[in-house]
């Protein structure tokens, strides 16, 4: 059976205002189904994929339903927290979806000085899943260093031996791939606090920049610029465990 929600209740929690504000926006003519005013917003309506498109609030379509799963190309320079000071990665998508129920919660975190490809989602069964490594959903990032490879880096994070300060449990093993003497991939399969810059500073090594590529199966578009996002479909959402 599908599921059913008072057209109040669905736009209040996707941010559009209060149910008395929703109310108003209705008689005002201002929400749309199929084309026509939507008069009562007391009613039920069937929550199918292709809502957004049949409903429409002030002439545009509506926002994505609940279940939602966005990447945005994190520039450096704003936080993943709901809470610190500073221009934080929800600055960047529409002010309203800081008003959704469920909110937006971002799937793990990039340092306020990494860049790069960043999941957020109202999804909390499927931030678990990227997140958790017992679903194996590689990252990919790649790192420019303040001094030349060493040559033996490699081994040291594949080995799953290393430890990190403060750490008691090793690091699971990690993949590097070398393109220059002081740039790279690395490749990890969890997901620890400022990770890849700890790793190299347990090899005598500086990270300059960071910027994480992949997710799973999910590469940052090129044409994605930095700030931007874009809403997933059901086929990039999968793309992410493809490699998995
Ligand atoms: N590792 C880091 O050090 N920082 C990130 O943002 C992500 C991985």
């Amino acid at each position: 059976m599908s599921a059913t929600t008072r057209i109040d209740r669905l736009l209040a929690g996707m941010g559009y205002g209060s149910r008395k504000e929703i109310a108003m926006l209705a008689d005002a003519g201002r929400i749309t189904l199929d084309g026509a005013e939507i008069e009562a917003v007391d009613e039920r309506i069937v929550l199918t994929p292709d809502l957004p498109a049949r409903m429409q609030v002030d002439g545009a379509a509506l926002d994505p339903l609940p279940g939602m799963v966005l990447m945005l190309h994190k520039p450096l320079g704003v936080t993943c927290s709901h809470k610190d000071p500073g221009p934080l990665v929800y600055d960047l998508l529409p002010s309203r979806w800081k008003r959704r129920e469920p909110g937006l919660s971002t799937i793990g975190r990039l340092d306020k000085d990494t860049s790069g490809l960043l999941l957020i989602t109202d999804d909390g069964a499927l931030l678990h899943k990227v997140i958790s490594p017992r679903y194996h959903v590689p990252k990919c990032y790649r790192v420019t260093l303040g001094k030349p490879l060493a040559g033996n880096e490699g081994d040291i994070f594949a080995s799953g031996t290393l430890m990190l300060e403060g750490e008691e449990k090793p690091l699971l093993p990690a993949e590097l791939a070398v393109e220059s003497p002081t740039v790279a991939r690395v490749t990890l399969h969890e997901g620890r606090y400022h990770q890849v810059r700890r790793m190299f500073r347990a090899v005598d090594n500086m990270v300059i920049s960071l910027h994480r590529e992949t997710v799973g199966g999910l590469s940052l578009p090129d044409d994605l610029a930095a700030g931007q996002f874009r809403v997933l479909d059901t086929d990039a959402i999968a793309t992410i465990f493809a490699a998995a």
